[in-house]
């Protein structure tokens, strides 16, 4: 299980590494393959110009010879922000708005299993062929059972890949019964690697504990799903510090299941209700960010998502192999409905504007995910 591998101060060892010059950066991006080792002494090389355009450089060029400019293009289906007796989410998470207590009673909205299958089919009339279902922590959301029908939900509707985006199940076997009923990938940022900032931002609430949310991914694989998603949320902590974690998360999961590997690359945003002081994450670090992610799990696919600005996107994800966000709503339900409340703003473009915009920056469209069922 992830939490017994991963070591912090192995981390921040990696990244107390000499700073490399000109000619080590070259001579790590020469290589076929990049070890954590490498991968830290890229990031340590960060404020040198010269560090950042070849990384740029190498990343666009892994990702055209494997991936030909092909993007993955999948919205997100808000299912649930809550229960009403919580006022919102379970969790207490100090930078999101639907934090227990936080959200206003007639905005808190559960979604039935029938109006999923109601919101998947629109979203598949737009153009879209696979969806991620993502909820807040909802108590009717603990039993993987109640899980299955949303997945089902959505799979009866059309969608090929469904996938999740939920507080983390306890055992495989419950995984077992979400990728029977369709399931094909589950995501978990796990929002910081620092133990110490985790405690801070998670006061109280089931994902406090920061080692259960380690291991879902272990128990997701061990359940049957092949794709899972990994990330840091951007502007928690130090983005160095997350990165090379992050990247250290993937390859284990690689290594011990051979999973096909999504890695998110959500920044906070501010919100109603929130109040934290955010560690700088610009555009530079967050395209930076992207390209090490390539070039670390050339296989996998970094998601930019409409938390952040079409071009910054568009420009990220040169060379294809990543998944984009076109249209896009953070309310419950807010493809058929506009007057919930949102989790964070986003820059939505439609699916036929945004389709048009990629083909011209020269990207293929694919709305279906590469990895399979
Ligand atoms: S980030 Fe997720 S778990 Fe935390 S309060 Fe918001 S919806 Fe709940």
């Amino acid at each position: 299980m992830f939490s017994k591998y991963f070591s912090s101060l192995k981390i921040e060892d990696l990244l107390s590494t000499n700073i490399a010059d000109n000619s080590e950066v070259s001579e790590i991006l020469s290589g076929n393959s990049l070890s954590l080792l490498d991968v830290a002494k890229l990031i340590t090389a960060y404020h040198n110009p010269f560090a950042r355009k070849s990384v740029i450089e190498k990343a666009v060029k892994v990702r055209s010879s494997i991936w030909h400019n092909s993007l993955f293009i999948m919205p997100p289906l808000y299912i649930s922000n809550g229960d009403k007796k919580r006022g919102g989410c379970l969790d207490h998470c100090l930078y999101c708005p639907w934090h227990n207590g936080n959200v206003p009673q007639e905005q808190i909205i559960r979604l039935s299993a029938g109006a999923v299958r109601d919101e998947v089919k629109l979203l598949l009339d737009m153009g879209y062929g696979d969806i991620e279902l993502v909820s807040a922590t909802d108590p009717v959301l603990f039993s993987g059972m109640r899980a299955v029908n949303y997945v089902a939900a959505a799979k009866n509707a059309g969608a090929k890949n469904v996938g999740i985006n939920f507080f983390p199940f306890k055992s495989a076997a419950d995984y077992s019964e979400l990728a029977s009923a369709g399931c094909t990938f589950s995501i978990v940022w796990q929002e910081t690697y620092l133990a110490n900032i985790y405690r801070k931002m998670h006061p109280c609430g089931p994902k406090l504990n920061m080692g259960y949310r380690l291991d879902a991914h272990d128990r997701a694989l061990r359940g049957g799903i092949k794709t899972v998603g990994v990330a840091f949320l951007g502007g928690l902590a130090d983005w160095r510090y997350e990165t090379l974690a992050t990247i250290a998360h993937a390859r284990y999961l690689r290594k011990e299941y051979g999973a096909n590997i999504i890695f998110g690359m959500p920044r906070w945003k501010n919100g109603v209700g929130v109040n934290i002081t955010s560690c700088t994450y610009d555009d530079q670090m967050y395209e930076f960010v992207g390209a090490l992610y390539s070039l670390a799990v050339p296989q996998s696919l970094p998601w930019f998502s409409t938390r952040e600005n079409f071009n910054l996107s568009d420009r990220s994800a040169r060379g294809g192999g990543c998944i984009f966000t076109l249209d896009c709503s953070t309310e419950v339900g807010g493809y058929s409905h506009k007057n919930g409340a949102p989790q964070f703003p986003v820059f939505s473009t439609s699916f036929k504007q945004g389709a048009e915009l990629l083909k011209k920056s020269g990207f293929k469209i694919n709305i279906h995910l590469p990895f399979g069922e």
